[in-house]
């Protein structure tokens, strides 16, 4: 019988834990009696940490994780996924922002063949400020990263054991796990779902969390922001050159004379413009070291078939 695992990172969240557990039993009482709940508490301040230790105590089916303190949301969620044993892996928040019903919609889909399953909200109940971030977040991030990573989607998500199996081998410090999840390619679709309000308590998401979420996110998947200097460089040399040009012209032909200053300031802009490009030209050579030091596998297999036992096709 397939195994379920649910990881939840949980920071201050005493009110909701149980509410979350209770559903969650509720909702799989009728899917299967195997699975596992996996509480990652991120260094919470609040009575997070008992209310797991008495639960666990009294149904072994849930486990807990206490980190020594509080590494974040990605980091609480990593620590969670290397301890899962379930055939099915679903992630999801604590606050029940991420409906335990839409679980059900997961598994069928899973069932039905697909190894990613993500949760898309449909709508966004936050703040004007923070659902237009996101928007143009997306959007740019849509633009310039080097995998697919699909728009209005967080951590809700169910993932194959397999994908789980290969995201083990992604060792990078600074986790996005959504982009990891999708540069690991697999057959993938989507359930959507209408994103309701924190059931209790805060959100531990504070704007200096998101941002730098956000920016692992840009800096992660896209090359871009090195890429800059090269655009600042072509763009200060064609400058330079149709002002430099116009000069000579306008000295030889209508014999304006002009001062020495202005000569050099023309040479100087367009020295500018060639420092852009070697500033660009390093930081290709960054990124190649960046690429390299995550050391990612060079690629991901599916399947395979026909293979003799000895030969090792990871
Ligand atoms: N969380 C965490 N560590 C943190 C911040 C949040 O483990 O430093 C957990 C939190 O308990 C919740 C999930 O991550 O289960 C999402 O957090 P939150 O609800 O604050 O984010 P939002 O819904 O505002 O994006
Ligand atoms: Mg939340």
């Amino acid at each position: 019988m397939e195994k379920y695992s649910f990881v939840v990172p949980a920071y201050n969240e005493e009110k909701n834990i149980g509410i979350l557990y209770d559903k969650l039993c509720n909702l799989m009482a009728e899917i299967s009696q195997n699975w596992e709940l996996i509480f990652v508490n991120d260094g919470s301040r609040d009575r997070t940490l008992d209310i797991l230790k008495d639960l666990a105590k009294n149904d072994k089916r849930v486990k807990y994780i206490d980190l020594s303190r509080n590494f974040g949301h990605q980091a609480a969620l990593t620590a969670g996924l290397d301890v899962c044993t379930g055939d099915a892996i679903i992630s999801m928040d604590c606050d029940l922002q991420d409906p335990p019903e839409v679980v059900v919609k997961m598994i069928k889909k899973w069932k039905e063949g697909y190894a990613i399953v993500y949760a898309r909200r449909q709508n966004r109940q936050d703040n004007f400020l923070k659902k237009y971030t996101a928007i143009w977040y997306y959007k740019l991030l849509d633009r310039f990263a080097s995998v697919n990573i699909p728009r209005n989607v967080a951590d809700f998500r169910l993932i194959d054991s397999k994908v789980l199996g290969k995201l083990g081998g992604m060792k990078e410090q600074s986790r996005y796990l959504r982009g990891m999840v999708a540069w690991l390619g697999f057959k993938y679709t989507f359930v959507d779902f209408d994103r309701p309000e924190r059931l209790h308590g805060e959100a531990g998401y504070t704007w200096e969390k998101s941002i730098k979420l956000a920016m692992d996110g840009i800096m992660n998947f896209s090359m871009l922001p090195l890429k800059l200097g090269f655009l600042l460089g072509v763009f200060a040399i064609v400058l330079g050159t149709i002002f430099l040009s116009y000069m000579i012209f306008d000295s030889v032909f209508h014999n304006t004379r002009y001062e020495l200053i202005k000569w050099l300031t023309v040479v100087i802009f367009m020295a500018f413009g060639v420092q852009f490009i070697l500033i660009w030209i390093l930081g290709e050579y960054v990124g190649r070291i960046y690429e390299e030091s995550k050391d990612r596998p060079v690629y991901i297999i599916n399947e395979k078939g026909n293979f003799d036992e000895d030969i090792d096709v990871k």
